[in-house]
């Protein structure tokens, strides 16, 4: 059967299984058992990821290794090893076709989506098609060709955020809450549940980005909410964009609106000075800096750097030895310059605050709060033009940019795994669905079930019918969008209902129910009132996200790569040993006076064969190390030990 489905337009045949707003989620999302331990709150951010733990009532940003707060979601495959986070990032200039970044905009998204086939002539690794219209990405690694889903790569980033958790914490964290920006769909929502699953974690709830800012500034300001005010979280971070308006009453939040733009964030500022830039290079250099993507990188990693520092300075000096063909580059960047290359998108973002207001039914006039969320929020013309946007109304700044989101998504974890939070013990948080969801219709019409901006969780059911007489089954195409027609929306699924009695048509009851749960999957299922025959389809896009056996064979390869760094760490340690050790019997048998010179020179020779043989064998095998090692050490000390004058080892 076609796509041909007739409805009932009756509205009172809708069932809204919203719980009532006196209803606080929190506490029913408490009462389910849930395993208690340490669960984290993980912002994974296109460009910057960030852990935050709450405990005791306080919660802390963890830092990392380098002793940052934030980390850079960035993977990086050498020919010996794999590299997350700051080390990853360190040397992405070096190695950019083998340094993965911005997977978050990848992550759900098909092969042959426009955004994805933008984007990738922009990265400098390569982004590939991996059967199925799925994307893959293509690097070397240990001198093989290697693919990757962008999940495995999102999965290192959050495997790398866990460890960070364990270290600070001294247990191992297997929960976590996740953020993900208010527009991410089913697919890209299903898929960073599918990265946390490959990286050991299991997600308690994914909650929108705006909506965790939202409640850090809560706790930070909880006296402020005695009265219903309308608040507007402005965040803008690396790679996204998103709006959100929300009431906050007596510690009660509700999103009434969300808004905002997949691509509109940091590296796009980045990237209109890495332009400009390279316009100058030619201009006073004639040469192209695009032919090469090392010198690309180089000069975007720079651009960034000045990006920070045109934000409390009025100038920023860009200085890159060697950038290509052995020029160095050398230029001063103001902040004049710099709010004119990416005055269009500031103005952008601006546009989407209006429109979010719009959907919300809230004047300007009536914004309390505006609160700045994103490392990009610091940028002095964005808060201007915000301010000035709301007739010069002051912003927000007390809560931490950078760390607002996994700040909120850590108290959320330690409410769901059971944990008291005095300053939030009333504290009721609704979230949205960002965009529309509904079926096809007679003449490709969508025909909208669950409406944009819908609180969710919820379940919405409505009544269809056969188009044709005796009509043996019914197919259901699932989209999700704003406009009157499917092929403009986004198809999300189909499911087909056959078996139906012979009938007339329009006689055929048939009820469609939508169902989007707390972490906004989507269930849709259909069933014929009569015989109770019925079909479920849980929107997982296939076009995008993992089955389990995949997600099985990754977590497997997953094991065996962690198993491989292990190995290939001990080796390195044992090969230091080594060298160590050659190092130290040199010293004594140079230093040692008692010694006599035959021995002397026995010991020096022997030093230097195995020095000889390490400069030829820095990939052997760890066990050849070891007993070159026990060799070394027992001939040496054997001599020292007969040959010192006092017969002592020294
Ligand atoms: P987030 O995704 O919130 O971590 O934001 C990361 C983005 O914020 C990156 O593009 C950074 O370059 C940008 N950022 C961080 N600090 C600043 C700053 N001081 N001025 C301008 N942009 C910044």
């Amino acid at each position: 059967m076609g796509a041909d489905i007739s409805h009932e337009e009756a509205q009172d045949t809708m069932i809204n299984s919203s719980p009532p707003l006196s209803a606080p989620l929190f506490k029913s999302a408490a009462s389910r058992a849930r395993p208690k331990g340490p669960a984290v709150g993980i912002d994974l951010g296109t460009t910057y990821s960030c852990v935050a733990v709450c405990q005791k009532g306080m919660v802390e940003t963890i830092a990392n290794s380098h002793s940052n707060r934030t980390t850079p979601s960035c993977v990086a495959f050498t020919d010996r090893e794999r590299l997350v986070g700051e080390p990853a990032d360190v040397q992405a200039g070096l190695n950019p076709e083998n340094t993965v970044f911005c997977t978050k905009r990848l992550i759900g998204r098909s092969y042959g989506d426009p955004l994805v086939q933008s984007d990738l002539k922009r990265y400098p690794f390569q982004v590939v098609e991996g059967g199925n219209g799925k994307v893959k990405i293509q690097v070397s690694y240990r001198g093989l060709e290697k693919v990757f889903h962008p999940e495995e790569i999102s999965a290192m980033v959050l495997s790398n955020l866990k460890q960070m958790a364990e270290a600070y914490l001294g247990r191992p964290v297997t929960q976590a809450v996740i953020t993900v920006p208010a527009y991410f769909n089913d697919a890209q929502r299903q898929a960073t549940i599918d990265a946390a699953a490959i990286a050991g974690l299991s997600v308690l709830a994914l909650i929108n980005e705006p909506t965790s800012a939202a409640i850090a500034y809560g706790l930070n300001d909880s006296d402020r909410w005695k009265v219903k005010r309308n608040l507007l979280v402005f965040d803008l971070g690396g790679g996204t964009f998103d709006v959100s308006i929300l009431t906050v009453q007596d510690g009660i939040f509700e999103v009434v609106a969300t808004t905002g733009d997949t691509h509109l964030g940091g590296e796009d500022f980045d990237q209109r000075l890495a332009d400009h830039l390279t316009q100058e290079f030619k201009k006073k250099h004639n040469e192209d800096l695009t032919q090469s993507t090392k010198a690309m990188q180089r000069l975007k990693a720079a651009c960034e750097k000045a990006k920070r520092t045109l934000s409390s300075n009025v100038t920023a000096i860009v200085s890159i030895d060697a950038l290509y063909k052995g020029v160095d580059f050398h230029t001063v960047v103001t902040r004049a310059t710099f709010e004119d290359l990416c005055s269009d998108l500031f103005h952008a973002a601006l546009l989407h605050v209006e429109r979010g207001l719009e959907d919300a039914g809230v004047k300007k006039s009536q914004v309390h709060d505006i609160v700045l969320v994103g490392g990009s929020t610091r940028i002095p013309m964005m808060q201007k033009l915000l301010s000035q946007f709301f007739d010069g109304q002051e912003l927000c700044k007390t809560v931490n940019p950078d760390e607002a989101v996994a700040y909120g998504a850590a108290i959320h974890a330690a409410i769901l795994t059971g944990h008291r939070y005095q300053n939030l013990q009333n504290l009721l948080l609704l979230d949205i669905t960002p965009v529309s969801l509904g079926l096809e219709t007679v003449g490709g019409v969508m025909d909208v079930v669950v409406k944009r901006n819908s609180p969710i969780p919820t379940k919405e059911t409505r009544n269809f019918s056969t188009t044709e007489d005796n009509q043996s089954s019914l197919f259901l195409q699932v989209y999700e969008g704003e406009r009157t027609l499917t092929k403009h929306n986004r198809l999300l699924g189909t499911v087909t209902l056959s078996g139906l009695q012979p009938a007339p048509r329009c006689v055929p009851i048939i009820l469609v129910t939508f169902h989007i749960d707390h972490n906004s999957i989507l269930t849709v299922s259909a069933m014929e009132r009569i015989s109770g025959n019925n079909k479920q389809l849980t929107i997982t896009d296939t076009r995008g996200c993992l089955d389990r056996e995949e997600i099985e064979r990754i977590v497997h390869e997953e094991e065996e790569h962690r198993a491989q760094e292990k190995a290939e760490e001990e080796k390195r340690e044992a090969l230091n040993s080594l060298e160590s050790s050659t190092l130290q019997l040199k010293r004594v048998a140079v230093e040692e006076k008692s010694l006599d010179d035959r021995a002397k020179r026995r010991v020096l020779e022997m030093c230097e064969e195995t020095a000889a043989w390490l400069e030829g064998n820095r990939r052997a095998p760890k066990k050849e190390y070891e007993a070159r090692k026990r060799e070394l050490e027992d001939v040496c000390y054997s001599i020292i030990t007969h040959f010192t004058t006092d017969g002592e080892k020294p």
